[in-house]
């Protein structure tokens, strides 16, 4: 598994780093620009022939030309995988590539990077978090590293890799229902729930919303710079409060034995809720279902612990206890069934349904759980 620190320079040659980053943005430029006039995307071939090219012209050190072609050919690549083929690749933004120990490193606890002028060492600052859980522990390897300027810092961001622990056994499903008003958490076989409410970031972002309707209304030029700065700020707001809420989803399922994390796929949400009011579909649409699920991703990646993804199919209709199915039974966000009387809270008992799916798919029904295939009625 990848992860990204941000190292911050402190002193920094701004003048040095800045040529630097210039120099190689345009040499990303000219290769691309090669490539449009038929040059092959082979890395060998646009080696041999630019690669002193690129040193005499853009002034670049060995390691930083070759590195020049490795980002222009990956562009090139990832925009083939993904039959993006008339996309024209731009390369704008001035940033380096560095290779760990070929020119970039630590020494002495100082970050070394190799400029177009010369090697310079740079003191830098971190999370505490980062440096303890990634640059201390030495089972995380260092890789490439990419230098980028913003409002006049210089960061370098580097990529740590470490081997992805084995899965553990799976037993115990806990599914996970992502909601707006609640996203709830729970297990089978039953166990107390784990709901955790939306209504601070609901009102959050409508409190977003609002200013930014107001200030795209005005569209001044101090409008516009304060909307992007606002957009920045409202997605690491959104980000920190999903890491948050995948911290507890974990701990919630490290509790239980061997437990396996069942979502369910919501690729067509979108296209399928069209009933509701205007202000619910733009909370549903713009509703980060899948910065969040990334984030339980990410953290389950750590801990080893499966993650897995099944068909939603009447997850908020049918009855946990009796297999029922009916729309009757949910009243907004009480759940109460008509045949057995079973009450719940809605979205609890939509995470137990996703839960159940799982068992149902991998035929593995404990005993004293009922099934739920046998027992569907559509009333
Ligand atoms: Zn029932």
């Amino acid at each position: 598994m990848q992860r990204t620190v941000s190292l911050k320079l402190v002193n920094p040659q701004v003048h040095e780093l800045r040529q630097t980053m210039i120099y190689f943005r345009d040499a990303c430029q000219y290769i691309s620009n090669c490539i449009q006039q038929g040059a092959s995307i082979n890395r060998g071939r646009l080696q041999r022939r630019y690669y002193r090219g690129l040193r005499e012209q853009f002034h670049l050190p060995s390691q930083m030309a070759q590195s020049v072609i490795r980002v222009v050919v990956g562009v090139y690549r990832s925009l083939r995988s993904t039959q993006k083929l008339k996309c024209i690749p731009t390369f704008r933004r001035p940033q380096v590539q560095f290779q760990y120990n070929r020119d970039w490193s630590f020494t002495k606890g100082l970050v070394s990077l190799r400029t177009v002028i010369t090697r310079r060492r740079f003191r830098f600052i971190t999370g505490g978090h980062q440096q303890q859980k990634y640059l201390d522990d030495t089972a995380w390897v260092c890789g490439g590293a990419r230098l980028i300027e913003r409002k006049g810092c210089f960061y370098l961001h580097i990529t740590v890799e470490k081997e992805t622990p084995p899965l553990k056994k799976s037993a115990t499903p806990i599914g996970i229902d992502r909601g707006i008003r609640a996203f709830a958490v729970a297990r089978v076989p039953e166990a107390a729930p784990l709901i955790i409410r939306g209504g601070s970031l609901i009102s959050y972002r409508e409190k977003m919303w609002r200013l930014r309707r107001r200030l795209q209304a005005k569209g001044t030029r101090s409008a516009r710079r304060l909307l992007r700065h606002l957009r920045h700020r409202e997605k690491r707001f959104v980000l920190d409060v999903c890491r948050c809420v995948a911290k507890m989803v974990l701990q919630y399922a490290q509790r239980s034995n061997q437990p396996i994390l069942v979502f369910e796929n919501l690729a067509g949400i979108r296209g399928r809720v069209r009933t509701r009011s205007k202000k619910n579909r733009r909370q549903l649409h713009s509703w980060p279902f899948l910065i969040l699920k990334k984030a339980i991703f990410k953290k389950a990646e750590e801990l080893g612990l499966p993650v897995t993804i099944v068909d939603p199919a009447y997850t908020s209709q049918r009855c946990p206890a009796c297999g029922t199915i009916s729309k009757r039974h949910r009243r907004r966000n009480n759940y109460r069934c008509q045949r057995c009387k079973y009450q719940n809270n809605a979205d609890v008992v939509a995470a137990t349904n996703i839960a159940w799916l799982w068992l149902n798919d991998v035929d593995r029904i404990e005993p004293g759980v009922p099934s739920t295939t046998q027992t569907y009625r559509v009333s």
